[in-house]
């Protein structure tokens, strides 16, 4: 279980937090969807979910994130997987195949083990290039799916995507919901998803968690009853409501 307490970040030089005291418990295998507008603390969420927020990361940070009772910061590598918004930024190999290989070497996977992944999963995500292709040719979409192929070689407990589909056509988008859908019924990982376009993902995920710029979950439900219940408020806040 993922649990969130009293979790605040303010950014320094800013007078309100991001995220105000926020609490968020996640079940094993629960799938989020986190929606909310441009600016209201979604990507900042993932980073505190992935530890990867820390007080030292230009605000000041307190409240707890915990998986399984530990915190977050404690957890081997690869027991959190997370997809950040602008991936390509990240990107530290100079192949595909050594980039998608870099977290799994890093968790200390057998040589053997890692390659299979690594084709299994950019083979899940639809990307149409072999792993001796140069990372710096890439488009932004596919270094996107380049990306998403390296946390599921991963083969994380939790799985947390910003917006993985924000750069991919609909068929590209298609294979990629499609990708993250079999990987998590297979491994029964928690999903945390972020997406503006919320159709992409309301079939898949059992949840929707709304914040608003105030730093506050506003809505949290099961998808259809939150769509329908809080229909005004998320027009009101401008989340595209399909
Ligand atoms: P989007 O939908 O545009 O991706 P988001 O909900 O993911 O938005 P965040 O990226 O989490 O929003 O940013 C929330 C707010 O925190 C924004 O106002 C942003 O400017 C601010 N912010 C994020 N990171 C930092 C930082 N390192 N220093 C200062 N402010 C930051
Ligand atoms: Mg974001």
């Amino acid at each position: 279980e993922l649990v969130v307490r009293d979790l605040t970040w303010r950014p320094f030089g800013r007078r309100d937090p991001i995220l105000d005291h926020l609490d968020l418990d996640l079940a094993p295998g629960e799938r989020v969807l986190l929606a909310g507008p441009s600016g209201s603390g979604k990507s900042t969420l993932l980073r505190a979910l992935a530890g990867v927020l820390t007080s030292t990361d230009s605000g000041e940070l307190s409240g707890s994130v915990a998986l399984g009772g530990h915190p977050v910061l404690d957890h081997p590598t690869g027991e959190v997987g997370l997809l950040l918004q602008d991936p390509a930024d990240a990107m530290v190999a100079g192949t595909v195949g050594r980039e998608v290989a870099f977290g799994p070497e890093n968790a200390g996977l057998a040589r053997e083990q890692i390659w299979e992944r690594v084709e299994e999963s950019l083979r899940l995500v639809g990307f149409p290039y072999g792993i001796d292709h140069e990372v710096r040719a890439l488009s932004g979409g596919e270094a996107q799916r380049l990306a998403l192929a390296g946390v599921l070689a991963l083969r994380p407990a939790v799985l947390l995507l910003d917006e993985p589909c924000s750069m991919l056509d609909p068929a590209s988008a298609a294979t990629v919901r499609d990708a993250v859908a079999g990987a998590v019924a297979q491994s029964g990982a928690t999903l945390v998803v972020v997406e503006h376009q919320l159709s992409h993902w309301t079939d898949l995920v059992d949840r929707l968690v709304v914040l608003d710029y105030q730093g506050h979950v506003v809505a949290d439900g099961p998808v259809a009853d939150v769509l329908t219940a809080e229909r005004d408020r998320l027009l009101e806040l401008g989340v595209w409501v399909p």
